[in-house]
């Protein structure tokens, strides 16, 4: 049987780059489920469909195909009817449109086996917002990794200025804020910690500790369940 962690949190929690090395350090694969819905609203942005129209969101859905398939070095591509999107989905507008159009249950829906078949053949470290408490509520570990909205904006920050993205720390703290509210006030699947989660706050931890305190709650854990 394969084993599937389940690793949830806010917007900026550290939680893609973690889990990445987290996965890479235990031999399993990363799924970051957020590059989904990010290419969902891509593909809604560029048929001009709001996410409020839920006719529109529904007919866009019969058109689309979203996929997930790795290159040689093991990284996540996500495919929007075949297109490798992976770096259009990755700018601050793209993050909006991806909370807003995860609030439509259709979309919810329409992403919910995918991910589940992916844990079905693999050994995942699957990273999103409702995967303990949705996706898979059964995964032998479930984490709920969170910092304050102040050092997650000023992570995101510093990301964002090394890339040459052109933002005031001000509008990703906004955006940070903003994000958590959609995420968490949704009715269908919103954002919480998941029951009998593992709580880790990064705060006061810098990245290397962050990866270390998740391999080991993964390894004590994991040992519980074979
Ligand atoms: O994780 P990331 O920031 O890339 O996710 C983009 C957006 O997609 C989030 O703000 C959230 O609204 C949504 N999302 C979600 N459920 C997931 C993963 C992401 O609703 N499992």
């Amino acid at each position: 049987m394969s084993i599937a962690i389940a690793l949830d949190g806010p917007a900026g929690a550290g939680k893609s780059t973690i889990a990445r090395r987290a996965a890479k350090a235990l031999d399993f694969i990363y799924v970051d489920t957020g590059a989904l819905y990010r290419a969902i609203g891509l593909a809604a942005s560029r048929r001009g469909v709001s996410p409020e129209q839920t006719d529109d969101v529904n007919k866009m859905l019969s058109e689309i195909t979203v996929d997930l398939s790795f290159n040689e070095k093991g990284e996540q591509i996500v495919l929007l009817n075949g297109e490798d999107v992976s770096g259009l989905i990755r700018t601050p507008e793209a993050s909006m449109m991806a909370s807003a159009i995860s609030a439509v249950p259709e979309v919810r829906a329409f992403l919910l086996d995918l991910q589940r078949n992916m844990a079905k053949t693999h050994n995942v470290i699957m990273d999103g917002r409702d995967i303990g408490t949705v996706v898979l509520p059964d995964a032998q570990v479930k984490i709920f990794l969170t910092a304050s909205p102040e050092a997650r904006a000023q992570r995101r920050y510093k990301e964002l200025i090394e890339k040459g993205t052109d933002v005031k720390y001000e509008d990703v703290l906004n955006d940070v804020v903003t994000r958590d509210y959609n995420d968490s006030h949704r009715a269908t699947a919103p954002l919480k910690p998941a029951e009998g989660c593992v709580m880790v706050d990064t705060t006061e931890l810098d990245f290397e500790q962050s990866v270390e305190k998740i391999i080991s709650v993964i390894k004590e854990n994991i040992n519980g369940t074979e």
